[in-house]
């Protein structure tokens, strides 16, 4: 029974009637982890720092030889030597002394501060601080940073710049990350040609739209290209990719006309089980299960394409790789009224001003310059009568 129904219902059969497709893990060396997805939290081996190091260029000292040192009366200390980086020290500081120290340098024993040089004078083998010091001041105490044992990054963390260096301070060169869903996409249409297109021809921009959609998402895009509307060629063309990947996209070809092939495609490869989400663009999506994996038919329009990737299938890679549902880019206000909808849950490209204030980009069908006019997009829900300028609205990346 194929019938059109409201995107979270569509959201929720997809995940209903693919329970295979689930988060795997694997174990992968650091070097290759940007931008993948931390599968279990991931606990400190060592104190960070391993020692108590200096933050300053200057002594390193006993804080209390420094109490009530002032200006006007300077402590008096004896400088024994010098902390080379990379080195520990070799000898300790008795009460009374201090040593040379440069910012990360290791304090010797018997320190527990140090000195900035500018609070400090030297002469004649001795230090005179300008200004006191509390214990600890001015140093990172071994596992200030991190202690052994502690969470240093939690599952579910997208790994980036700033995790990478976690893992280099920490010594981690293997992580377990969540696999990345491999994802086919096969475009049809007789009008889509390769090179330049004829009269009435049309290049295909699905294939890498979508391919690139699917990397931002943390997948891995596999490309099927471009198929004629010619049933046994899209036949074909599913079944590999049944074969080969995770779940599969066929864009075009996906309302109810004679030359709309896909409906009927998968569920003879295997069941369709909607035709139709109450959402605008992207009425005409369908989805289905072939050999027990997700099978999407999108809109031909690449921006109705888009929203449906964005809207329909993210939710499912997402919980695949155990990603909460997204959230909004931000908040805005609403420039200007737009009017009241069709019964359709609307999505809506917008301009981001800086003084907050969201734009409503309107277009016609069919156009897709809108994407990179816009900063993201907005919903409008199904029962809402347009939406007041003025209103606070949530915006979606794009
Ligand atoms: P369809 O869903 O096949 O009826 O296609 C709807 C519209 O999208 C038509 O104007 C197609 O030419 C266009 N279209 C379909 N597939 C693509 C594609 N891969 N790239 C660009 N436009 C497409
Ligand atoms: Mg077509």
């Amino acid at each position: 029974m194929l019938h059109v129904l409201t995107r979270e219902d569509a959201v929720a059969l997809i995940k209903e009637k693919t329970p295979r497709f689930q988060p795997k893990t694997e174990t992968i060396a650091s070097a290759d982890c940007l931008g993948r997805i931390l599968a279990a939290d991931l606990t400190a081996g060592e104190d960070l720092p391993a020692f108590d190091r200096a933050t300053v260029d200057g002594y390193a000292v006993n804080a209390a030889d420094t109490f009530g040192a002032g200006a006007a009366i300077p402590a008096q200390l004896e400088v024994i030597g010098e902390i080379l980086m990379g080195e520990a020290a070799g000898f300790s500081l008795r009460r009374g002394q201090c040593a040379r120290i440069s910012t990360g340098g290791m304090l010797p024993p018997g320190a527990d501060a140090a000195v900035m040089i500018e609070h400090t004078e030297q002469a004649d083998g001795l230090c005179l601080v300008y200004r006191s010091v509390a214990p600890f001041e001015n140093v990172n105490r071994r596992g200030d940073d991190l202690a052994a044992g502690a969470i240093a990054l939690k599952k579910g963390t997208r790994l980036n710049s700033a995790a990478i260096g976690i893992l280099a301070a920490l010594g981690i060169d293997e992580v377990t990350v969540f696999q990345k869903p491999v994802i086919a996409v096969i475009s049809t249409g007789d009008e889509l040609v390769p090179g330049k297109p004829a009269p009435g021809q049309i290049r295909d921009v699905n294939t890498s739209l979508l391919a690139a959609a699917i990397r931002e998402a943390g997948c891995e895009a596999r490309i099927y290209g471009a198929v004629a509307d010619q049933r046994a060629a899209i036949e074909q063309a599913v079944k590999a990719c049944v074969r080969e990947a995770d779940a599969v996209l066929i864009s075009g070809g996906s309302s109810a006309g004679a030359r709309d092939l896909t409906v009927g495609i998968i569920d003879t490869l295997g069941t369709a089980y909607f035709h139709g989400v109450a959402m605008k663009p992207g009425k005409p999506t369908i989805f289905g299960v072939i050999d027990g994996k997700p099978v999407f038919g999108l809109p031909g329009h690449p921006l109705a394409a888009y929203f449906v990737f964005r809207l329909i299938v993210s939710p499912l890679l997402r919980a695949r790789m155990a990603l909460p549902p997204e959230r909004p880019l931000t908040v805005g206000t609403l420039a200007e009224n737009i009017p009241s909808n069709h019964g359709r849950e609307e999505f809506l490209c917008v301009r981001l001003r800086e003084d907050r204030s969201v734009v409503p980009l309107h277009t016609k069908s069919g156009v897709i310059s809108v994407l990179s006019e816009a900063t993201g997009f907005l919903r409008i829900p199904r029962n809402a009568e347009g939406l007041a300028q003025g209103t606070t609205v949530e915006v979606y990346a794009l």
